[in-house]
């Protein structure tokens, strides 16, 4: 049987268990009331990366010099020593920013803190958590075995293996958690100079995300610095003409940090994703393959259709069949 007859066996499979057992199905998962997040919005970055160095000094990361005669910290991607990073989007001649054709663009790459995390469901040790109150998907390395499921996983490609450490550990944004008892938040919303990185209550960026879209592209407009909700950092600008598309609002069952972008998100790296979860459909399969005795038999049942129907007669047989 090949690859794709298995998964049409499967698929047939699922589909009657789940007719058959329609609780085992599960939609994805909601956002908790009191969830945290960030807005990135592309048209207000200036690729300063304060924040990507803001991150490291937060989280204790080392710099990461990607050429030999590099001067300076210059990750290309995240890794275990970088939690967060800035790229851009060129074409051309890249005169015009926020343009696709002869322009360019900024975006964020850093953990999207799923609202029905893949990492979460794939890791058979909960080292992976989703906080019931904010969201926040964070990590236990004390817990965690190296199986590395959370890396495959992932639909964003955002854990990180240290391979190159003795003591191996997986390596991905937890939205500064460690500083919000002494008062502060996500140090790369914080640092932000432009406010293109905020920090927030994901209903409040949802706000704010709407408020910046019902806007006329060029009109003067106050943006916020920093957090959403916290003192006043605002300053002024006009605001730009956005794509009509925002970037973790469906994806996958939705992302607490969002994007807005002046250039087409495929442009700017990000997958073009379903709405369902991808946790749900693979629970939704455990859950109706080994949720009752019924279900593995029609299952494997299906298997054997398919695989023999796909079995070519040995040599021998067809001579049987044809020749006598
Ligand atoms: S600090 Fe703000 S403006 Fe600077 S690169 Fe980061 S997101 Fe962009
Ligand atoms: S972006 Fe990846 S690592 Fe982050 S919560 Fe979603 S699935 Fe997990
Ligand atoms: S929230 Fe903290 S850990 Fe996450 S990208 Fe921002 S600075 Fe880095």
């Amino acid at each position: 049987m090949d690859r794709r007859s298995f998964f049409k066996a499967a698929g047939a499979a699922v589909a009657a268990g789940s007719a058959a057992c329609p609780a085992a199905a599960r939609g994805n998962k909601e956002l908790p009331p009191d969830a945290v997040g960030l807005l990135f919005d592309s048209t207000l970055c200036v690729g300063c990366k304060a924040c990507v160095a803001a991150c490291k000094e937060a989280n204790g990361m080392p710099v990461e010099v990607s050429t030999a005669d590099a001067l300076w910290d210059t990750p290309l991607d995240i890794s275990g020593k970088t939690l967060n990073v800035i790229k851009v989007y060129k074409n051309g001649t890249p005169e015009v920013k926020d343009r696709e054709e002869n322009g360019y663009a900024f975006s964020k790459k850093s953990c999207l803190h799923c609202v029905d995390p893949s990492c979460v469901s794939a890791c058979p040790v909960k080292a992976m958590k989703k906080d019931e109150k904010t969201g926040v998907v964070s990590y236990n390395k004390d817990a965690c075995i190296g199986c590395r499921y959370c890396v495959a996983a992932c639909p964003f490609g955002v854990p990180r293996f240290t391979y190159d450490s003795a003591t191996p550990v997986i390596s991905k944004c937890q939205l500064c958690q460690h500083r919000w008892p002494e008062g502060k938040y996500a140090a790369c919303a914080e640092v932000c100079p432009t406010g293109a990185t905020l920090f927030g209550k994901v209903s409040d960026i949802k706000t704010e995300i709407a408020r910046r879209k019902a806007l006329k592209p060029g009109t003067p407009t106050q943006f916020p610095r920093g957090r959403l909700g916290g003192p006043d950092q605002s300053y002024e600008a006009p605001v730009a003409k956005y794509v009509d598309h925002v970037y973790g609002e469906k994806e996958v069952g939705g992302t607490q940090m969002m994007m807005l972008a002046g250039v087409s998100f495929d442009k700017l790296g990000y997958p073009a994703l379903p709405e369902t979860s991808f946790a749900s459909q693979s629970e939704t399969l455990q859950h109706t393959l080994y949720g009752g005795l019924v279900l593995p038999v029609a299952f494997l049942g299906a298997l054997t259709w398919v695989a023999k129907r796909n079995v070519k007669p040995e040599d021998g047989e067809q001579g049987d069949s044809h020749g006598a």
